[in-house]
């Protein structure tokens, strides 16, 4: 793995693709820097060599050249977070954006206009690659959030650098704690896996089997378990075209050795809404016209037990509905338990959407080894895919 700790950037121009990817308020002020944030590292140590930084991202997905959508409402931020002033150019290519790339000196940092005002970001083309590598000497890709994508900034351009590309601080901490779980934790090693859909996590499913020791399935998702078992599930969520599927992956884990935990309780509602009626029954003995929204108390006791027995724990997916009050003590429980495992010597992974948002709201960003910050990169790492981002690196 190449990475940035094998360089020296003194008077090197780094040419780092970043995701800055962030979220904006209706004044255009950012609302969550957290990614901005991760970039820091990367983009300091190039500084401190001596080097300096020409940074590029996308922003949302503009259709034209939409102003709200401009890298220009986040360099204050930036600045702030940097602690230096940043300079930005209202291109991403062209001869302007050649020039100022060209006038940059060491300790100065270069933010370019987002690259999707260019259609030829997302399609990959080579030509425009090859414009935004001239810009610098170095490249470094440090932006997990696209990693699987396989567009111009995130892997076309690797090929110009053939000997002068690597990971940033932030995409070679994914990839180790990627690693970690699917190949080299200690066991046992303990996926969970929640969430609405089944669907959205199959090829996970089947992926993991072969990596974990236990499997704990919770959510929404649960409920197409335990009606593909009999139980009567009431008004719960459930993909009917997905039970057989179910009862595959529970023989499949069998066969496999692997110790699929669902939850035996839940606390049902007579609505969605935080101001519904709730009762605890058995997961299997829902009554209808009722709906499980959250884990009940045995079920908690039971994960925490499995999460407490693991050494290697993997977290993707919230256990209920957790953006409600009412709903939301299965996911808070289940991440005090996984913040007790990692206290006492866990590696704990969470990644992948509503968890991580799980994981801030409740606060327990500090309190697990690593929270990702991709997404989809995530979820198609646990699939098992090679991530165009990080393949044109290692190649
Ligand atoms: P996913 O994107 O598949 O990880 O699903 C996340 C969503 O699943 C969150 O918005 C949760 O509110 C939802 N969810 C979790 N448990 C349940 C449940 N028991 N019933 C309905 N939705 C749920």
């Amino acid at each position: 793995m190449s990475t940035l700790k094998e360089f020296n950037f003194k008077n090197q121009k780094a040419l780092i693709r970043v995701d800055f990817n962030v979220p904006l308020d209706e004044h255009l002020k950012v609302t969550d820097d957290t990614r901005i944030q991760s970039a820091k590292k990367t983009i300091l140590k190039v500084l401190e060599d001596g080097g300096s930084c020409i940074l590029m991202s996308h922003l949302g997905r503009p259709k034209a050249n939409e102003p709200e959508f401009s890298l220009k409402n986040i360099v204050s931020t930036l600045e702030d977070i940097l602690g230096v002033s940043v300079l930005f150019s209202t291109n991403c290519v062209g001869t302007e954006t050649v020039q100022m790339a060209k006038e940059l000196r060491p300790g100065q940092v270069l933010l370019l206009e987002n690259l999707r005002y260019h259609s030829e970001e997302k399609e990959g083309s080579v030509s425009f690659a090859k414009a935004l590598s001239e810009l610098g000497d170095i490249y470094i890709n440090d932006a997990f959030g696209t990693a699987h994508r396989a567009h111009a900034s995130t892997s076309v351009i690797a090929q110009f650098f053939p000997l002068k590309k690597c990971f940033g601080f932030l995409l070679e901490q994914e990839i180790i704690s990627i690693d970690k779980v699917m190949t080299s934790g200690e066991k046992p090693v303990l996926a969970i896996l929640g969430g609405a859909k089944v669907s959205s996590k199959i090829t996970i499913i089947e992926n993991i089997l072969d990596k974990v020791d236990h499997l704990i399935i919770g959510g929404g998702m649960s409920f197409t378990f335990i009606k593909a078992q009999g139980g009567s599930i009431g008004d719960s969520i459930c993909e009917d075209d997905k039970m057989e599927l179910a009862l595959e992956i529970l023989k499949s884990a069998k066969e496999k050795s692997v110790q699929v935990h669902l939850p035996v309780d839940v606390l049902a509602a007579d609505d969605f809404s935080n101001s519904a009626n709730t009762q605890v029954v058995d997961i299997a003995s829902i009554p209808t016209n009722w709906q499980g929204l959250d884990c009940g108390p045995k079920t908690k006791a039971i994960f925490h037990d499995v999460v407490q027995q693991c050494k290697t724990i993997l977290w993707n997916g919230p256990l209920g509905v957790f953006e409600l009050d009412t709903f939301s003590t299965g996911t808070k429980a289940l991440g005090d338990s996984i913040a007790e495992a990692t206290k006492n010597g866990a590696f704990s992974l969470v990644g992948g959407g509503d968890s991580v948002a799980a994981v801030k709201q409740f606060g327990f960003e500090n309190k697990v080894s690593y929270v990702s910050t991709g997404g989809g990169a995530m979820l198609e790492s646990l699939e098992g895919k090679t991530l165009p981002g990080i393949a044109a690196i290692n190649e």
